[in-house]
């Protein structure tokens, strides 16, 4: 004999339908079968609806009953015939009518007591087991359906009746008892009969546990559970996208699971099979082929470590104080008498430590009742007894598994604080007590991801949001990024482009775009650029890791880094603009990002992919201190001052530099040595000192006279008239010995850019193409200063360089220790220096 239940998703649409009736029929085939079915999805919550309506004085729940006859007759008309249909459809009509004339009277009353509500509830199960059984026989299977109230013997608490075990067995057996081969016994799960024959209901998803009392009686060879998902999963599916079914999990972890919050089974399914080792199977109806979960004593592989992240929601905290009262005990004894008598559903009970009190935890819903009930039993005992509820609503998180054990539980505190969620341990559950994580409502969903992913995801998934991905950089970066992707893919993680922005438009998508077609989704299906919506759409995203790459000049985007590092969304950037705002603020993104622990990445700010950034962060850390830094930072000027070397004219030089895209669209920005100035506060900063923008001394090479704001060929024209002054101080200084450049000097005092004569043995001096060079005078470095010079721009290099600090950031959010240290990518980096890129759009020039 084997048990199968189906849930109300399973026979909620005609498909579903249809397909469970196949699969009865399968296992018919097979040897005799028990069916027990839920009502059509959704009928149950919406019984209790019209209940709730019709109890305030609402008018809906006609509406509402009048739906569900619509939703039953749709069925009959597609799964019966005439004849089958005039039977079925008059039991619709009387237990319809029953309901009707019921909720009319809760309406004119006000009021529903636990026993009317269980009989309208119940009409949910009757009537799906009436559709099913008459499917079943239309089919031509040998179906015969029996009341589960003539089955399942309860207490009278209404609405989560208690099962009389022994009763219930004997009744099961005597009336289905042994069918034979090919017979299909169909039966209503979730209600029972109270003693007095009044019908009673199991508590919401009860119909597992139906299921499982008559696969117990019947001592069936397996009990199966069809529902909507493909098993029992590491954490809820709706919530987390990376968690996947347990091939097996044993029947304590199963109940664990259940009673910690996943909807999956009723948390008292287990226990009659347990004792009878009769295994659970969890199948997928709308995917039968799925293998689904099998709940048994063995429990699969994977014991001893967390196998499932579980949430119980919408929960409050209630303290009972009653101080150093002469009769505390009497007074807790008093509480839990009557806790006990008004049948508060408990999560847990807990000494308050240190206090005369205790703590506990229970539905948010339920609070108006024990206040009410602790105001009665205690009123006159005044002062001494104090009730008080958290205004907030509280969630539990659990991990569950042997693995879940107390230091487990500290690691996961230690993770949620680092995605800034607050939770304090809680002991749940008497026998084995089970350690689980208090959290607030509004995050427990965030909590549940993020302890999944810690604890059992299998590959972690980093989400990219691309700033100017349609940039020169972002272009470059795009053509990039395959190849990254499938480097972290084989270790683990999948990186995916979920957001791209540019200053137009946007573009959302959960699922991940490729980065081939990232500008076309942009153009395409983009929606307007609202960073409002796109912060939104991320709080609402099931994913753990976020990270921001932003390869534009915008300051409208630089001003979002706060609130993003805030929530620790990581944030790699070859903008400048946010290092070099004024100090409050740079101090301010630092400190976002060490609190949530967010990784901020930015070598690219100077230098493109030459590590100068990482060399000062590097010299600090390791307790040097800079005296003095010196740059050549400029591509661009680097070549022009290289060509006046060679004698050439400086405005021919400039020219050649835009001709080969060297430049800023218009020359004059990289003339004004606003730029380099950016970068030598970015080096300052990044070596200990406060420095701001407006102390910089800048000399830009734009001579008086010249409108630096006239179009780019006017302006080149106009630098004609310093021609003939290059040419002297180039000469001049040659007699000396020395060699014009364009340098930025902070001497931890003084911060100047403009151009110098240099001797002709100075690392600036000798650079060649469009080399940067950084020299730094360090207390360790003293004798002899430390050069670093390489390619300092090009949108190729600069790319290769955002992609360094994707991998670098990547590493920082998962703790990879799969991945080696170091810039991995600048090894495949371009060095050619003569490449022939346009400058890109962030200035990196
Ligand atoms: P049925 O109507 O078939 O009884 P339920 O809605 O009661 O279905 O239970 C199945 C649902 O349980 C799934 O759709 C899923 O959203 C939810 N669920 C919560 N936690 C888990 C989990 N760990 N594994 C599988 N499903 C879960
Ligand atoms: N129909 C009931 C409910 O929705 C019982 C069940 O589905 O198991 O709670
Ligand atoms: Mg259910």
């Amino acid at each position: 004999m084997r048990v199968l239940k189906f849930g109300g998703t399973s026979v909620g649409t005609p498909a579903a339908l249809e397909t469970v009736l196949a699969i009865i029929g399968d296992s018919a085939t097979e040897g005799p079968v028990t069916v027990v079915v839920s009502a059509l999805g959704g009928v149950t919550d919406q019984l209790l609806a019209a209940i709730e309506d019709a109890r305030s004085g609402g008018e809906k729940w006609t509406t509402i009953i009048d739906g569900i006859e619509r939703r039953h007759r749709d069925a009959h008309a597609r799964f019966l015939d005439e004849a089958a249909r005039a039977a079925t459809g008059t039991e619709l009509a009387e237990r319809l009518g029953a309901v009707r004339e019921r909720l009319r009277g809760v309406s004119l009353l006000g009021e529903c007591s636990p026993r009317l509500s269980d009989a309208i509830v119940s009409c949910g199960e009757y009537l799906s087991t009436g559709l099913l059984t008459a499917a079943l026989l239309h089919r031509g299977r040998r179906a015969w359906r029996i009341d589960p109230a003539t089955l399942i013997r309860t207490d009278d608490r209404h609405g989560d009746a208690v099962v009389d075990r022994p009763a219930t067995e004997r009744r099961i057996r005597a009336v289905i008892g042994d069918p034979g081969e090919g017979e299909i016994t169909v039966t209503g799960g979730f209600i029972g009969a109270a003693p007095d024959g009044a019908v009673t209901t199991l508590g919401r998803g009860g119909s597992d546990y139906s299921a499982a009392l008559i696969g117990a009686a019947l001592a069936a060879e397996r009990v199966e559970i069809w529902t909507d998902v493909d098993g029992v999963y590491t954490a809820d599916p709706g919530w987390v996208a990376e968690a996947r079914p347990l091939a097996a999990i044993s029947y304590d972890e199963a109940e664990r699971l259940a009673q910690l919050g996943a909807k999956v089974l009723h948390p008292r399914t287990m226990l009659p099979l347990a004792e009878r080792r009769i295994p659970i199977a969890i199948r997928n109806t709308l995917r039968p082929a799925a293998p689904g979960t099998v709940v048994d004593e063995r429990g699969g592989e994977g014991r001893g470590r967390i196998r499932a992240i579980s949430a119980i929601q919408h929960l409050v905290e209630a303290r009972l104080e009653y101080g150093a009262h002469r009769a505390a005990s009497r007074l807790q004894r008093r509480f839990f008498d009557l806790l006990d008598r008004i049948e508060l559903p408990l999560l847990t009970v807990q000494q308050s430590p240190g206090e005369s009190g205790l703590r506990l935890l229970t539905g948010r819903e339920h609070a108006a009742a024990l206040e009410t009930a602790v105001r009665k039993e205690f009123g006159d005992d005044g002062d001494d007894v104090r009730l008080t509820v958290s205004p907030h609503t509280l969630a539990v998180v659990a991990a569950i598994g042997a693995g879940a054990d107390g230091r487990a539980v500290a690691d996961l505190t230690r993770t949620l604080s680092r995605h800034r969620i607050e939770s304090h341990t809680l002991t749940v559950g008497s026998g084995t007590p089970h350690p689980a994580l208090v959290v607030a409502q509004d995050d427990v969903r965030r909590a549940v991801q993020v302890l999944h992913a810690l604890s059992l995801g299998e590959r972690t998934t980093v989400n990219l949001l691309l700033a100017g991905p349609t940039g020169t950089v972002g272009t470059a970066l795009l053509a990039r990024l395959p190849a990254t992707i499938a480097w972290l893919g084989e270790r683990g993680i999948d990186l995916r482009i979920v957001a791209a922005i540019n200053s137009r438009r946007m573009f959302l998508d959960e699922a991940g775009l490729s980065p081939a077609t990232v500008a076309e989704a942009l153009a395409e299906r983009g929606k307007a650029a609202d960073w409002e919506r796109m912060t939104g759409w991320l709080e609402g995203g099931s994913a753990v890791h976020y990270l921001l790459v932003d390869t534009t000049a915008s300051k409208t985007v630089a001003r979002r880094y706060l609130p993003l590092l805030e929530r620790g969304v990581g944030v790699v950037t070859a903008n400048k603009i946010a290092n070099t705002m004024d100090t409050i603020f740079y101090h301010r993104l630092r400190q976002a990002a060490l609190g949530s622990g967010a990784p901020f990445h930015y070598e690219t700010n100077v230098a493109a992919a030459t590590p100068v950034i990482a060399a000062v962060r590097n010299l600090r850390l390791s307790g040097d201190r800079l005296r003095r830094i010196e740059g050549l930072l400029s591509g661009t000027l680097a070549y022009v001052f290289a060509r006046l070397q060679e004698g050439v004219p400086f405005s021919t030089a400039v020219r050649e530099a835009r001709d080969r895209g060297l430049t800023e669209p218009h020359p004059g920005d990289d003339l004004s040595g606003l730029d380099v100035a950016r970068k030598l506060l970015i080096l300052a900063r990044e070596a200990g000192w406060e420095l701001d923008l407006n102390r910089i001394a800048v000399t830009g090479l734009t001579p008086g006279g010249v409108d630096g704001g006239a179009d780019p060929e006017t302006f080149l024209t106009a630098l004609e008239t310093i021609d003939g002054m290059w040419a002297a101080r180039v000469a001049e200084a040659r007699e000396r010995g020395e060699v014009w450049t364009y340098l930025a000097v902070f001497d931890g005092r003084r911060a100047t850019v403009g151009p110098v004569a240099v001797p002709a043995d100075h690392p600036a001096a000798r650079v060649s193409g469009t080399d940067n060079v950084v020299v730094l005078h360090s207390e360790r470095f003293s004798a002899a200063p430390y050069a670093i010079q390489g390619p300092g721009a090009g949108p190729e290099l600069t790319a290769a360089g955002v992609l360094a600090d994707v991998v670098e950031a990547v590493r920082d959010l998962t703790d990879l220790v799969a991945l080696p240290n170091g810039r991995l990518l600048n090894a495949t980096t371009d060095t050619d220096s003569d490449h022939d890129d346009t400058i890109p759009a962030c200035g990196n020039g």
